[in-house]
């Protein structure tokens, strides 16, 4: 794997899934190449003609088929979940088609510890890190929300099909109004408050999945740690880290979506898009303006993207010529996000 560049505000990690087992038995053509040493993936177009140059794009870092959920972990996340604890504000987000392994990454499997992802790895790295200090005291709230059609739901509240309002105050910048926010002590508790909110986001609707590839996810976690200084005063610090499982990027026209679910691709369309205009603007550096206002997504993420806070995005890929357009688009998206 290549070596990524923390010190970078985006950090982009591309991880390609193996095939499926349905995917072997049709007989589906491997399209991608990666070079996990020198960050690079190459695509070919199984439409084009044998001699028409392949397409190559170079990351902070990439993952194979192999690629296991601490690689993940300790490669892009670690890093920006030990900037949270020293107070900083960071996101981490999957991006990809539906099927390529967003909520794997994320998530995991929860009754295997080798496979748990991203959200409960950074748990126990959270709580050890607090475990080993002794003159700090810490206080660990969560939440978790998620976004379907540009509205804002609860998932840690029985009520959870009430719509928050998002709000904006000079002391707090953007925040959602009435959000639960659950103080856990330990890993144990604030992996209870991630299984209820899992739990919370199927209810109510027959396909699970469906509502999952249209929805974003952010779970977050505020970190706040007080220590006397020398001073013999209070000093305390405050990092944020919002884990989001994004919607699905699959283009909604394909899919023959018509009447209400056109609308509603329309409006996840354009979270994910103002998302990818946010980073790009940020990666450019140039713009004056970063437009966070043109979705509630990059709204409630303003004061964790840019600035001061760290983003990793791990975009997700699949390796079959059925998925060659989307796994296209998925790598010219996050190529956006890449400093050059
Ligand atoms: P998404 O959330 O992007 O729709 P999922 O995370 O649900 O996709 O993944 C789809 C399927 O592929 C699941 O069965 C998952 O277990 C499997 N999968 C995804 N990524 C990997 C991986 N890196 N290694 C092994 N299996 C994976
Ligand atoms: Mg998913």
């Amino acid at each position: 794997m290549s070596k990524s560049k923390h010190g970078e505000a985006v950090t982009v990690v591309v991880r390609c899934r193996p095939f499926s087992r349905r995917e072997e038995m049709s007989g589906c053509e491997n399209v991608l190449d990666v070079d996990e040493k020198r960050g690079q993936i190459t695509i070919r177009n199984p439409r084009a003609p044998p001699d028409e140059p392949m397409k190559v794009f170079t990351f902070d870092v990439v993952h194979g088929f192999e690629s296991k959920q601490r690689d993940i972990y300790e490669d892009a996340v670690r890093p920006l979940v030990e900037s949270v604890l020293q107070g900083f504000n960071g996101t981490i987000f999957a991006y990809g088609q539906t099927g390529t392994g967003k909520t794997h990454t994320m998530q995991g499997v929860s009754s295997d510890p080798e496979k748990s992802g991203v959200i409960p790895n950074s748990f126990q790295h959270i709580f050890t890190q607090i475990s080993r200090t002794q003159n700090q005291k810490y206080l660990v709230r969560s939440s978790y929300l998620e976004i379907y059609q540009e509205e804002v739901r609860d998932l840690l509240c029985k009520d959870n099909n009430k719509k928050l309002e998002l709000k904006e105050s000079p002391d707090f910048g953007v925040y959602v109004k009435d959000l639960s926010s659950v103080v856990t002590k330990n890993a144990t508790e604030i992996e209870h408050v991630m299984n209820l909110g899992n739990q919370s986001r199927s209810v109510g609707f027959t396909n699970m999945n469906e509502r999952s590839s249209r929805s974003h996810a952010i779970f977050g976690i505020t970190v706040e740690c007080s220590e006397v200084g020398p001073d013999g005063e209070d000093h305390i610090r405050v990092g944020k880290l919002n884990m989001v499982d994004l919607a699905g990027s699959e283009r909604q026209s394909k899919t023959g979506a018509k009447g209400k679910r056109l609308k509603e691709a329309a409006k996840i369309n354009l979270s994910l898009s103002a998302l990818g205009n946010v980073i790009s603007a940020l990666v450019d550096g140039k713009s004056s303006h970063i437009p966070y206002r043109d979705s509630k997504l990059t709204r409630l993420l303003q004061d964790s993207l840019g600035g001061n806070a760290k983003t990793v995005m791990i975009a997700t890929v699949g390796p079959s010529h059925k998925n060659f357009d989307e796994s296209l688009a998925t790598l010219r998206y996050a190529s956006r996000a890449k400093n050059i």
